[in-house]
């Protein structure tokens, strides 16, 4: 596994064609895209690490994963009156889809769909203890105690999320969202605002890997079957409307983030962590589904394999 992740670092990991960072806030838009970094959990309890792997991210979109879990802990099968559960085939951002499905996001990964999940998770308290339970959860999956918000990140985005903020506002005039929009964004521009590393990234998707259970701590985050929906929504809805193109090349459920980073599971394998700021068209890192494509080619974890 060392030999594979170094032969990714000195091919790919060193491309010339790197994709755009994202620049809608100045944090994001000033990280050196030189940067690559790829850490592999594996469900026996070995992590392997080659490029920037400790280097720290905004792991943006990939906490959707993260909160949609929380939620669906508190919540139970009750999530699905927030948001449905279908691939979206739209921007991450789209508003168009919102009026003609009367207000209910397709599914937890698009930016209103987790904006809904904010909403569902806050249930009346305050962001701070909604966050509190995100951050604390993310925390124990990753079994570090070091990880945190970026302050300036959820800033920045409160400052410049206004398109959020023009969602959020729909939702809550079609009744899905019902506690008050800016306690909603709080939330949500908070916990997109988490940073890590890719060891601390992977070790945090351990628990998917392993049928629910973290494989090397023992104990149990979520039920066997509650862990293969979260998979089958990440391998369908992981990666905006590149989703498809990702199953295609990759065949793992996936979560992407425009920080540059994509959260990979290989079932009964291994979680994967990688990063490199540089994003396609879509949003997606460029070279990190260029990785994971390569990586499946070598171990033949795809799940259709
Ligand atoms: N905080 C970002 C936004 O809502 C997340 C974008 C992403 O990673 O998809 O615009």
């Amino acid at each position: 596994m060392q030999e594979i992740l170094d032969d990714i670092v000195a091919t790919i990991g060193s491309s010339t064609e790197r994709g755009r960072v994202a620049d809608y806030i100045p944090e994001l838009a000033g990280v050196n895209p030189q940067q690559f970094g790829i850490c592999v959990a594996t469900v026996d309890g070995q992590l392997f690490s080659a490029g920037h792997s400790q280097q720290l991210f905004s792991i943006q979109s990939i906490s959707k994963v993260f909160s949609l879990t929380v939620a669906l802990g508190k919540l139970g099968d009750g999530v699905w009156k927030w948001v449905g559960r279908e691939p979206s085939g739209d921007p991450f951002n789209s508003i168009v889809q919102l009026e003609h499905e009367h207000g209910k996001p397709r599914n937890p990964f698009i930016n209103a769909g987790a904006i809904a999940i904010s909403d569902a998770i806050l249930m009346k308290h305050l962001p701070r203890e909604a966050l509190a339970e995100i951050l604390s959860f993310v925390r124990f999956i990753a079994d570090d105690e070091s990880i945190c918000f970026d302050d300036k990140v959820a800033k920045s985005e409160l400052e410049t999320g206004e398109r959020n903020r023009a969602l959020a506002h729909f939702m809550a005039a079609y009744g899905i969202i019902k506690n008050p929009v800016d306690y909603v964004l709080g939330t949500y521009f908070h916990h997109c605002a988490i940073a890590m590393n890719c060891q601390q990234l992977a070790r945090a998707g351990l628990f998917l890997a392993g049928d629910g259970r973290n494989p090397v701590t023992g104990v149990r985050v979520v039920s066997a079957s509650r862990a293969r929906r979260i998979n089958s929504l990440m391998l369908m809805c992981g990666h905006y409307d590149g989703s498809g193109e990702f199953a295609f090349r990759v065949g793992l459920p996936g979560k992407s983030g425009v920080g540059g980073g994509i959260l990979a599971i290989a079932p009964g394998h291994a979680s994967i962590a990688v990063w490199s700021p540089g994003l396609d068209d879509v949003g997606n890192s460029k070279l990190g589904s260029q990785a994971l494509e390569r990586l499946v080619m070598k171990t033949g974890w795809s799940i259709f394999a």
